[in-house]
């Protein structure tokens, strides 16, 4: 009797601890193939409601390989599309007046029978030095032109309220009528920090390092951490530094000190990080990218990692963002994603190793083929001659401008 009262009370908590442990149908199998395959793989280990989150991400990892059709991989031909964009605004022509009506906007450029001219003052001379080096390389096939080139960070032609007129900038959201050029930091004039003191360049010799770590670093040898390290210049950054102070094992995100900072307060009330290479960030499988004042630069080096990128919000661009696809290159986040949904989807991620690495490989794949010295010049061309096209008049040399010369 004592025995049968005993084997009762041992199946009675037996069961209690099961069900605590898979709360009704938790224990069903569900499908985590981004194929939607689930013949081979039986997978029970999550709860129901990550498992239908994590169908929700699956699903729109089907839906983005389904959608997505491969660029040309010659002459520039996967960012043609954004020179065809930018210009349609001004498909009635661009007069010699509208163009003058924005000169405040930024520094006048003239090419005139192969040279190369500009205003006498440039309000950040490495930034058009920058510029200029792809210019002077181009001058031989280059027609008659001028333009307005815009160095700062912010984009300066707003579709709703200000000017209205052909304004070059490197970066601007889907609120800007301005016409995207590749950045200066391609070559130099990018931010400075203590690693790379006379700023960010040469994406030649970055590629080339990046790129050659990237293909030599096993994925199965990188940390399954997220990362990041750079300035508070967007508080869109806050919620992945706070989730590293609670989840060090989880992310390791830390904000570190920019021109700008005055005390621990300007890096969310905690000391200063050490600032990390490029390089390093290589050793970690999860990439983080925000925007900054306008887009970071960091999001091309990040690919070259051949890490898993994740993209905080999809509103400031540079030229070569739209040939990159959500889910297909890099991992999308929403600009306002919480602590928690940053964790559900590196839960995701981490639980789906085989889909994270896929990324990782086609963003590298992307960027490598894609976003090469020659692909920039490429681009410089061929905005500059469709550009042209759209001038209603033949531009003549303005006395005032300086010539600039290798
Ligand atoms: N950066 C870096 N290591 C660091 C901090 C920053 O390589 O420890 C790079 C970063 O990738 C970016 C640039 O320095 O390309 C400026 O970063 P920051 O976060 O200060 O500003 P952002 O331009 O991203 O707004």
């Amino acid at each position: 009797m004592i025995n049968i009262q005993l084997f009762f009370l041992v199946f009675l908590k037996v069961y209690i601890l099961l069900i605590t442990l898979y709360p009704s149908g938790a224990s069903e199998e569900f499908c985590t193939k981004p194929d939607g395959k689930c013949d081979e793989e039986k997978i029970n280990k999550y709860s129901k409601e990550n498992n239908a989150e994590f169908q929700k991400f699956l699903q729109a990892i089907r839906e983005a390989k389904e959608q997505y059709i491969p660029c040309k991989e010659s002459k520039c031909s996967c960012h043609a599309n954004v020179i065809t964009n930018d210009l349609k605004t001004f498909g009635d022509g661009i007069t010699k007046k509208l163009l003058d009506s924005v000169n405040s906007k930024g520094t006048k450029y003239q090419i005139i029978d192969h040279h190369l001219y500009r205003e006498q003052s440039c309000m950040f001379p490495a930034r058009c030095a920058g510029v200029e080096h792809f210019l002077l390389e181009l001058l031989p096939k280059l027609p008659d032109t001028e333009f307005i080139l815009n160095p700062r960070d912010w984009p300066q032609i707003h579709k709703n309220y200000g000017l209205f007129g052909p304004v070059f900038s490197f970066s601007k959201t889907s609120q800007y009528n301005d016409i995207l050029y590749p950045a200066w930091a391609f070559w130099e004039g990018g931010p400075a920090i203590s690693l790379y003191p006379r700023g960010i360049g040469r994406w030649d010799q970055h590629r080339n390092i990046l790129g050659t770590l990237g293909n030599t670093t096993k994925w199965e040898d990188k940390i399954a951490k997220a990362f990041f390290r750079g300035s508070r210049t967007s508080s869109e950054r806050d919620p992945l530094v706070l989730l590293s102070r609670e989840k060090p094992d989880l992310v390791d995100a830390q904000y570190t000190k920019n021109q700008a900072w005055k005390s621990d307060a300007d890096t969310l009330h905690a000391p200063p990080a050490k600032e990390v290479s490029f390089e390093e960030h290589c050793k970690y499988k999860y990439l983080f990218n925000f925007r900054g004042v306008a887009a970071s630069f960091r999001f091309k080096h990040m690919f070259l990692c051949k890490s898993v990128v994740f993209h905080v919000g999809n509103e400031w661009i540079e030229f070569f963002y739209p040939a990159l696809k959500p889910w297909v290159h890099y991992v999308p986040v929403d600009s306002n994603a919480t602590k928690e949904q940053l964790e559900k989807l590196l839960d995701f991620i981490k639980e789906h190793d085989d889909v994270a690495k896929k990324i990782a490989e086609d963003g590298y794949n992307m960027i490598w083929n894609n976003l090469k010295m020659k692909d920039v010049s490429c681009y410089w061309k061929k905005l500059l001659k469709r550009y042209t096209k759209l001038l209603t008049y033949k531009p003549v040399l303005d006395k005032s401008l300086i010539e600039i010369k290798k």
